[in-house]
């Protein structure tokens, strides 16, 4: 029975509404069924196929609650021909009343043999009366929450399409042209299937209803975030002047002439950088390419016109090497450069604040330091942001905030986490996109060993020979992502068995439970060449930039993640010599596992890698942090649809252009009043 308004039913109803995102009844309507499953027919026990779903009707013969081990309620049904037992873990006294023997069920689940004969563990059931109709249609099942029923969830959804307006928002031109389905339609069609449909015949059905679904969700993630890229451009930037002798001065100096993708990028940065709206650009480059050097490049166009730029990593160590590099590069041309970093003590941190504020400083370096509220700057007119997907959308709000009142800093956001290009096109088209597609010369591809955790002797006796050779190593701990005090055990057990096994050899350790300071003296060391073997958790894998260190020994292989073996690897193959890359792995591998280390073994582009990724595994994982509030595509699926995906740009950028009524209505279906988190 439904509740008055108002009532502690009809609240506790729209809470459990509101958990799954339902507040509207338009957000109800695009609440598509998970699957469908056949309730038209019922089979007989002693004819149903083991493992597979199927309705039954049966009586009740006996009841109880066994608390024995695991609580759980058991009930013995029969129909004509056999009998079987139901079982439920989670059941409340509502259950206990209806679930008494004699009671006549429908039970809909999926069958298998257990220890006492067949059962179902959590069947739906429904009771019935004697002969009750069947359905002549197909159920679709709806993804839902604890404590909302799926007969009580399609109610509520069967009510809302009576209700709401379902007219296109697609002008019917677009629509014919892109040979797409009336929208209300295709969401009829995907609730309620036609009586006498199979699955089979279903599924080929609801193709063209679900190309629908998926076109007009791409097409309103289009939308807001070329919006959200237009309201950030509508505002005004610093207009910085052209690089100038500086500049030319710091090409001069370093040791290395800029790679032919390099100057490219830098040319349309420092185009940015002259215009007076905000930059907005995510420069990707593959492990190794050569970003840093193009934030230094940006930060000293800025300076020469007198503003400041600010350039945050995600770690201590990373930001530190970036500190390291920019001071040796910038000082010499008179710059100043502040160091900002969480473990710094409060007096540092008051002097490079009291730098940046009063404009003594030229460029601030640091961590999420650079955040604190406490930080100031004069005249900021460049953020950079490195490995962006370290940091969430929150932040890069925040760092914006830091410009002076009258204008937003310009903001340069670096991965080396490539996006595969379906990815970028969608999640990211509110960004300018860069990328690095060359390696600087005389790089040489890393050779990547997979070897069985069982020879590893031959593995030390590989760090013992190329460290006789005067190179370096590094040995990346098993990765224990459930317990960061088991974790660190294990490096430190991984340290004090190779400084037995290699006793020549000076063996440092980094893990993430040092002291900034401990960290940055052992990788002080390593990069000096006073330390032949790094023992390191994945601490190093961000940006680490060491190039004497040629061999790469990865533990337990098996239990990294695509991205995090790629950014490992490429810590090694940056300087002259040929490396190696050992992946160790344990037996016995799972499937998931054999397929990753298959595509790590075989591929050394980042953008492959970052394909096979995402079939693997999906969006989700990409976009990190960036997904907090936003909306992860819920119907399109970016391989299957990519057709649609193009198509749907296209049709944004047009009506965004000549429809704004028309991109209102569809955001305002679309958006459930998200698209507050796309500002950022
Ligand atoms: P990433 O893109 O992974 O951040 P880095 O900026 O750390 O790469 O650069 C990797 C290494 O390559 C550094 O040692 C850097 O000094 C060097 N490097 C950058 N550009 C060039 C170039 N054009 N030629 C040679 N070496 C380069
Ligand atoms: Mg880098």
């Amino acid at each position: 029975m439904k509740g008055a308004p108002g009532s502690a039913a009809a609240r506790s109803l729209r809470d459990k509404l509101a958990a799954l995102g339902l507040a509207r009844d338009i957000d109800l309507a695009l609440h598509f069924p998970l699957r469908y499953e056949d309730e038209t027919r019922v089979v007989r026990i002693a004819d149903a196929p083991d493992g597979a779903a199927v309705q039954l009707e049966v009586k009740v013969l006996a009841a109880e609650v066994e608390v024995r081990g695991r609580r759980q309620l058991r009930v013995l049904c029969a129909d004509a021909g056999g009998e079987i037992e139901l079982r439920f873990f989670n059941f409340y006294p509502s259950n206990l009343k209806q679930l008494v023997p004699g009671a006549q069920l429908r039970v809909f689940g999926e069958l298998r043999h257990g220890w006492n004969g067949l059962e179902m563990v959590h069947p739906r059931y429904k009771a019935v009366a004697d002969g009750a109709a069947l359905p002549d249609t197909l159920t679709p099942v709806y993804p839902t929450t604890a404590g909302l029923s799926q007969a009580r969830l399609r109610q509520e959804i069967e009510a809302a399409l009576a209700r709401v307006d379902l007219s296109d928002t697609l002008p019917a031109a677009d629509r014919a042209g892109l040979h797409l389905m009336e929208f209300a339609q295709a969401v009829h069609a995907l609730h309620r299937p036609l009586p006498g449909e199979t699955l089979e015949n279903l599924d080929l059905r609801l193709k063209p209803a679900r190309a629908r679904v998926a076109f007009d969700e791409l097409l309103a993630q289009q939308m807001s975030l070329r919006l959200a890229y237009a309201e950030r451009r509508a505002r005004r930037a610093p207009q910085l002047a052209a690089p100038g002798e500086r500049v030319a001065a710091l090409c001069a100096a370093l040791p290395f002439r800029l790679t032919a993708a390099q100057q490219r990028v830098w040319q349309t940065i420092a185009a940015d950088l002259m215009l007076p709206y905000p930059m907005q650009r995510l420069l990707q480059g593959d492990v190794g390419s050569g970003k840093t050097v193009l934030a230094a490049l940006a930060a000293l166009q800025a300076v020469e016109s007198g503003w400041q730029a600010a350039i945050m990593a995600p770690t201590e160590i990373l930001a530190e090497q970036h500190y390291r590099k920019l001071a040796g590069w910038l000082t010499p041309l008179g710059m100043q450069v502040a160091w900002l970093s969480g473990s710094q003590s409060a007096r540092q941190k008051q002097a490079a604040r009291a730098q940046l504020a009063g404009g003594a400083a030229h460029i601030a370096v640091g961590t999420h330091a650079l955040l604190e509220q406490g930080i100031a700057f004069e005249r900021l007119a460049l953020a950079v942001v490195d490995e962006q997907h370290r940091f969430g959308v929150r932040q890069r709000l925040v760092l914006r905030e830091k410009g002076d009142s009258a204008t937003a800093p310009h903001l340069l956001m670096m991965s080396a986490t490539p996006i595969p290009r379906t990815l970028a096109m969608s999640y990211y088209a509110d960004l300018d996109l860069s990328v690095l597609d060359e390696l600087p010369p005389g790089r040489r591809p890393v050779l990547t060993k997979l070897v069985s955790a069982a020879r590893r002797d031959d593995v030390i006796a590989r760090v013992r020979a190329a460290c006789a050779e005067g190179r370096q190593a590094y040995w990346v701990c098993p990765l224990i992502e459930e317990s960061e005090a088991l974790q660190l055990q294990t490096a430190l057990e991984t340290h004090e068995r190779l400084a037995a096994e290699l006793p020549e050899l000076g063996i440092g350790l980094l893990h993430g439970r040092l002291k900034a300071d401990e960290k940055s003296a052992v990788m002080g060391e390593f990069a000096a060449g006073a330390l032949h073997v790094l023992v390191a958790t994945t601490v190093v894998e961000v940006g680490v930039d060491v190039p004497n260190a040629s061999l790469m020994v990865i533990e337990h292989a098996e239990r990294f993640g695509l991205a995090q073996l790629h950014q490992l690897r490429g810590r090694v193959g940056r300087g002259a010599s040929a490396s190696v890359c050992v992946l160790m792995y344990a037996q016995p591998l799972s499937e998931a596992a054999r397929a990753r280390l298959k595509v790590i073994y075989e591929n050394s582009d980042g953008f492959e890698i970052a394909r096979q990724d995402l079939q693997l595994r999906g969006p989700g994982e990409f976009i990190g942090s960036r997904q907090s509030g936003e909306p992860l595509l819920r119907f399109a699926d970016l391989e299957r649809d990519a057709g649609l995906l193009d198509a749907a740009r296209d049709c944004a950028v047009r009506l965004l252009d000549g429809a704004p009524e028309v991109v209102a209505a569809h955001l305002a279906r679309w958006m459930r009043g998200r698209d507050a988190f796309l500002k950022a």
